[in-house]
């Protein structure tokens, strides 16, 4: 939300970069700045890209699915989960009207007919690209809105060439992260922000605009809710918060830009390019950013000697070591929960099945051992990671964190713990629902092992691992609470909850 609200601002005052002084511009980085930079990416061609995708998915697991009417037959598996994806509409779009558009795509046999039908080849591929190299959904058909709008090749161009501008170690990116082009209230002059997406006004600048804006936004999501909230970088611009959104820096002559003096984040996004296109410019500004941006985000990468056009991927083998680490980090173990059977959490818990429309299971996951705990996170930070892949470990959150000096560690960990908390409450909700459906299966009789049925339905890779570990490092209370709500269904009469319009539904309401 913030990242939206700032980038309001941001953007509505693009214009003035061309006429403030010489020195010091409102924005960093702008289209005459971005043409002068160190080993820029050229625009890729269509047949570039298609091979990239090609060999991309050689040689991997291949699957059949109908999409749209398409029986897409034989076709590589990930590649289909990314077709998918793009074809999707989400069901949390905020921005109504929406549109039930029918796509039709009867006469396909595979993905790439597919990527054709709907979006044109030129366009098709390389919206698969952007999901496959760098985790960016940008496709108009994955929201059901109809102020979201598709991308031209050339703007598709553009975003791939900020992306690619960048070395390969930050992406792809943890999360899914759509970013629609544009919406027709374009709300006057802003032109982007980093959630959400680009607007008219984006459109309307120049390619060498759009590409700064495009990388400033960038800048902003790989500071990954860590770099720019760090207590060092804030004390690099000598940051005070006057409260709310308000910000006030003690440095200002340390910051590239007008703009980057609104606040430590804006600060991040601005020094962060800077770093990339104008090296010189940051590193007079502030020695103390650019050692900070080298150190915890470039890994030691130089644009000013060219000896980061090389596109060598930093902290290779420390992510290597972070994941064989992983499951003795400390963090889950900190929280003060101990091994406490809690249970009167327990007995509520259960009443609660009967009265509630909704229940608490954060409150229950508290009484889990640090050991469960523990897998929790470990499955939590691998959840993070595009197919829980632990070679791709140094684009989570929680290796970023661990780069950042130990002395900010108590505060980034008291975040993960709140994840883990949340994580853990959703996989209980799904287990308990999943074992629901195992007991009503059961018929009248209760099963004296239900986890010798249960097969953990819709939990999948690490989750379905830590939730197994989980119920086993707590068996008994498992076995307890499988055995209550066995009896619970007997009382209804198999019916359970009662009233409850459908199991899934009942335990996966939001
Ligand atoms: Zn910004």
């Amino acid at each position: 939300m913030r990242l939206a609200r700032r980038v309001l601002i941001a953007v509505s005052l693009v214009g003035a970069s061309r006429t403030a002084s010489a020195d010091k511009n409102f924005l960093a980085i702008g289209g005459q700045e971005l043409a002068k930079a160190p080993c820029l990416s050229p625009p890729p061609t269509t047949p570039e890209i298609q091979n990239w995708l090609v060999r991309r998915f050689e040689g991997q697991a291949r699957a059949s699915r109908t999409v749209h009417g398409g029986q897409l037959a034989n076709q590589p598996q990930e590649l289909l989960r990314i077709f998918e994806e793009l074809v999707t509409a989400a069901t949390d779009e905020p921005d109504p009207p929406f549109t039930t558009k029918r796509l039709d795509l009867s006469h396909c046999t595979t993905v790439f007919c597919g990527l054709q039908t709907l979006y044109g080849l030129d366009a098709g591929l390389r919206l698969a690209y952007l999901r496959a190299r760098f985790g960016m959904n940008v496709s108009s058909l994955a929201s059901r809105s109809l102020v979201v709008k598709e991308w031209k090749v050339t703007e598709l161009n553009e975003l791939i060439q900020a992306l690619e501008d960048l070395p390969p170690h930050f992406f792809p990116f943890t999360e899914n992260p759509r970013y629609f082009f544009r919406r027709r209230d374009a709300r006057g002059t802003v032109a982007a922000n980093a959630g959400l997406g680009v607007f008219d006004a984006w459109a309307a600048e120049k390619p060498g605009e759009r590409r700064a804006i495009l990388s400033h936004e960038i800048a902003h999501m790989l500071s990954r809710n860590v770099f720019d909230k760090s207590e060092t970088w804030q004390q690099l611009g000598r940051w005070k918060r006057l409260g709310g959104e308000k910000w006030q820096s003690g440095a200002k002559n340390a910051s590239v830009s007008y703009y980057a003096e609104t606040n430590p984040f804006e600060d991040f996004a601005e020094s962060f390019i800077a770093y990339r296109y104008r090296p010189e410019l940051l590193r007079s500004a502030s020695p103390g950013k650019y050692a900070y941006l080298s150190t915890y985000l470039f890994g030691g990468l130089d644009y000013a000697d060219g000896s980061a056009c090389s596109r060598r991927a930093p902290f290779a083998e420390e992510a290597a070591r972070f994941a064989q680490e992983l499951p003795q980090l400390p963090f889950a173990a900190d929280i003060p929960l101990g091994e406490k059977e809690c249970a009167a959490e327990w007995s509520a818990f259960v009443a609660g099945l009967i009265r509630q429309p909704k229940i608490d299971t954060r409150r229950l996951a508290g009484c889990l051992s640090a050991g469960a705990l523990r897998s929790a996170f470990e499955a939590r930070i691998l959840a993070t990671i595009p197919g829980g892949r632990r070679d791709l470990l140094a684009v989570s959150p929680a290796f970023q964190t661990m780069r950042l000096p130990p002395a900010e560690w108590p505060a980034f960990r008291r975040t993960f713990d709140g994840f883990v908390r949340d994580w853990l409450a959703n996989s209980m909700s799904r287990y308990l629902a999943n074992q629901i459906l195992v007991l009503r299966s059961a018929g009248t009789a209760c099963p004296n092992d239900p986890y010798a049925a249960n097969d953990f339905l819709d939990l999948e890779g690490p989750t379905k691992d830590a939730m197994r570990s989980i119920v086993l490092a707590n068996r008994e209370l498992f076995s307890k609470l499988s055995m209550t709500l066995c009896e619970r269904l007997k009382e209804t009469g198999g019916d359970f909850p009662p009233k409850a319009p459908a199991v899934r539904e009942y335990f996966f309401r939001p």
